[in-house]
């Protein structure tokens, strides 16, 4: 979604709400924003440029990294911006810069909300995932493998001593 900043009056802000569509992203092979982001925010000027204020909302469709099953999860936050024209009068990171006046909802949320993700994602804080030796999902029953050994040092010995066995 497009804003002209150039219609805006002085001392009134801008509302806006818009729906994302990320669907088409996808992150290790899943569709995680199967489901439009709700967007709402508004733009107001200031002395040192425009500023835009928003928040996001959506059901992310996550796969847990421990047992594979897929699972959904709220997500939410919020951003802020400093929008000016090209050339901009400050040098500072935090700036959008604006083409012809024109302020794009999707490219400045679109990477905010991606960095906004976690880079892990568990179905339950406690979930005890999958028998590596067996398959067994270990959150619905324990297996006759034994207890898994969390060195992973002692892990790897194992490996090693299943591997030499098969050889
Ligand atoms: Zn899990
Ligand atoms: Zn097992």
């Amino acid at each position: 979604m497009k804003l002209d900043t150039r219609c805006l009056s002085e001392g009134e802000p801008l509302v806006f709400r818009h729906s994302l569509d990320l669907s088409g992203l996808l992150f290790s092979g899943q569709r995680v924003f199967s489901v439009p982001i709700d967007i709402e925010g508004s733009l107001e000027g200031r002395a040192n440029g425009l500023i835009l204020k928003g928040t996001y909302r959506t059901v992310l469709s996550l796969v847990c990294d421990r047992c594979a099953l897929l699972f959904s999860r709220e997500h939410s936050g919020c951003l802020e911006a400093v929008l000016q024209d090209d050339p901009p009068q400050q040098d500072r990171e935090d700036i959008v810069l604006l083409q012809n006046g024109v302020c794009d909802l999707d490219e400045i949320f679109t990477p905010a909300i991606i960095l906004s993700l976690d880079t892990k994602n568990l179905c339950k804080p406690d979930c005890r995932g999958i028998c590596v030796s067996c398959g067994q999902d270990l959150n619905r029953q324990s297996c006759i493998c034994g207890p898994r050994p969390t060195d992973p040092r002692l892990e790897a010995l194992r490996r090693l001593l299943q591997d030499g066995g098969d050889a």
